[in-house]
Formats: C-alpha cells, structure tokens, sequence
C-alpha cells in the first residue's frame, strides 16, 4: 500500500553521493506528504554541490515514479545556511562553497549611472524569461535605491523566515524575489560602504531559500566601482546585461560597465538600449529624444551584442509606478515583444 511509511522504506534505497548512508537516515527527506498516487517532499540540505543533489533528486523520482499507482511525484530542493567562510576583498567567488548553488545561471544587471532603467529592464526582463518557460527569481541589490519591489508590486512585505535564520523569497507574478528594500526601515538610502556591502550582499545570499531556478536576476546599483565589483567577487556570474541610453555621456558609463566585467572575467550577454525614441501616438512618428544608434555602435565596438530597443513610453513609467510591469499589463505589445526579444 501506498503510505508515508513504504514510500520512507523506498527512499532508503538511494544513497547519497559518496557516502554508504542513505537520503532518509541523513534526515534530508522533509514535509513527506503521500495522497492518492502523489508523493511530495521536500530535500533540506546543507550541500552546496549542484550535481549531487540534482542527481539524488533525479534518482528519487525515478524510484518512487515507477511504484505502483504513482501519478505525480514533486520533490522540492532547499539549500540552507551552512555559516559561510568570510570572503575577502580582491578575491574570486568561493566555488567550494557557491552562493545559491541551485539556480543555473546569475545574470547581472548593470548600468553606467541611475536612471537609465536598469530596474525597468531587470524586472521586465525577468518576467519574459517565465514567459519563455524557464523558473526565474530576481535579486534587487540596488542598495541605492532599491526599487524592484514597487516595481513588482510587493512593497512593504516582509520575508518570512521559519527558523529565524533562513528567509524565504516574496513572490509575485510567479517570480521569487528578494530586495534589499525589504529591510530598510523606512525609504531612507541604504548607507553602506564596501565591506559592508559585501558582507550583506552575501548574508542575505546565503539565506534565503531559493530553491531551484533556471535564472536569477540581479538588478545591480548603478556604476561601476565597489559594490559592482563586489558582486562578481562573491557571486559567480553567468553572465551581464548592460543597460544604456543612447547619448554619449551615458554609453561612456556602458563602455566602464563591459570592461569592468570583461576584467573580471564575467561574459557580457550584451547591451539593451533603453529610452530609444519616442513614438507619437497620433502620428507614429519616432523622436530620438536622446540620439539614436549609441547603443548598436557601442554594442559594435565591443563587439557584444545589441539585445534590443526598448521606447520611451508612459505605459513603461505607469506601469514601473503601480506595480504592474508592460510584460504584465500589455504582454502582447510591441514593447513587450522587444523584452522577448531580449530574454
Ligand atoms: P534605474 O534602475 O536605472 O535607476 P529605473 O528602471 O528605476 O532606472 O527607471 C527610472 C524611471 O524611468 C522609472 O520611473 C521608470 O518607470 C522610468 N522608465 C524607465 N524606462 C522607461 C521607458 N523606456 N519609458 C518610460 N519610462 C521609463
């Protein structure tokens, strides 16, 4: 018969990578829930290796699908705090001990200086890569001004956290997040200086519970000095998207933000140019408010590719203000295809 306590003695049978003990034994095996031919659990572990746990989740569910009467089997991976070793200025990420070791790829954000819409991106970007059917979670480490939970409608929530130490994601859209916002005492800046910044960066890295993700994205406080360079210290990334407007003064900030990347070893996925042109919605008209083609040149000189153009359009201001990304409201607009475009 189908219960707790066959499925228990089941799971005993897989052993975790290098060691003779099994997954129950080990106390991995959480919140078991056995219902009419559903198994659900959830794996708590310590282990930050991507391959053994993936492995050992596969290994399960190809066990306990081929039971008798087994029409669903959901297996839920959490990595927990495991007191991470201090990392010190100048060094590369810890690969013995990664920051959230479950989600594929880490791709970050970045921009020269505020403003240009680096949040607008990182949100809208997110959302078009669940479009396309991959699991994305977003980090918002503008310390600056942190401003992806307005943006995705979660201000003002609290990460709850059941044993008081590890914290799980808000969630809206069907994307997890965590934003540095939600633990700032009220709208004040956030003032903190490099080892700080550091310090907290990967605190809250650490313990959160992200399960796991196809992408996490990272939308990084504008510029390109400490707390950027910080960042690819601690996290390896996958991968940077830099984000412009296409006047001079801003690409001279894009071109600082794929050196400092390339200098550190993180591949640019290429450049969005934002507030590209105003299109008249009477005439159609396009304005190139802020010159035009800065963005394909610069993605041309540094040979990176240019992912899209994305207009000046209120519905992108509105929505970023009531909490409703484009990608929400409008995803069938032509901005909206452009951010497919991109992810
Ligand atoms: P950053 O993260 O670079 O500081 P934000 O994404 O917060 O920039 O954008 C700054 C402001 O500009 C926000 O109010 C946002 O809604 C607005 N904005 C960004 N991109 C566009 C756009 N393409 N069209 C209209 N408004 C935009």
């Amino acid at each position: 018969m189908l219960d707790k306590e066959f499925v228990l003695e089941e799971l005993k049978k897989i052993k975790y990578p290098g060691f003779s003990r099994d997954i129950v034994s080990f106390g991995l095996v959480k919140d078991l829930y056995v219902g009419e031919g559903e198994i659900h659990f959830k794996m708590d572990v310590t282990e930050t290796n991507h391959n053994n746990l993936l492995q050992t989740k596969a290994e399960a569910e190809k066990l306990l699908s081929g039971l008798e009467g087994v029409r669903e089997v959901k297996i839920l991976l959490q990595v927990k705090n495991q007191n991470p070793k201090p990392t010190s200025q100048g060094h590369a990420p810890d690969r013995t001990n990664p920051i959230a070791p479950l989600v594929k790829y880490k791709i970050a954000v970045a921009s020269g200086k505020g403003g240009v819409g680096k949040s607008t991106v990182s949100v809208n970007l997110a959302i078009a890569l669940q479009k396309s059917g991959f699991k994305v979670a977003i980090f918002d480490s503008d310390i600056y001004g942190p401003s992806i939970a307005k943006m995705m409608n979660v201000e003002g929530q609290k990460p709850h956290s059941e044993d008081g130490k590890n914290l799980e994601p808000i969630e809206n859209y069907g994307l997890k997040m965590i934003s540095m916002a939600f633990f700032a005492k009220n709208d004040s800046a956030l003032i903190w200086r490099g080892p700080m910044i550091q310090k907290a960066i990967e605190q809250f890295l650490r313990d959160v519970i992200w399960e796991e993700q196809d992408f996490m994205i990272i939308d990084l406080p504008p510029g390109t000095g400490d707390a950027q360079l910080t960042f690819s210290q601690v996290v390896e990334l996958q991968g940077a998207v830099i984000v412009t407007t296409p006047q001079n003064v801003a690409l001279r900030d894009a071109y600082k933000g794929v050196s400092m990347f390339q200098k550190v070893g993180v591949p640019i996925s290429g450049i969005v140019e934002n507030m590209s042109y105003y299109e008249c919605s009477k005439c159609h008209e396009q304005s190139f408010i802020f010159s035009s083609g800065g963005g394909k040149k610069a993605a041309e000189e540094l040979g990176v590719p240019l992912l899209g153009e994305i207009p000046i359009d209120t519905k992108i201001r509105i929505g970023g203000d009531k909490g409703e990304p484009i990608m929400i409201s409008e995803p069938d607009s032509l901005i909206a295809k452009e951010f497919m475009k991109i992810a």
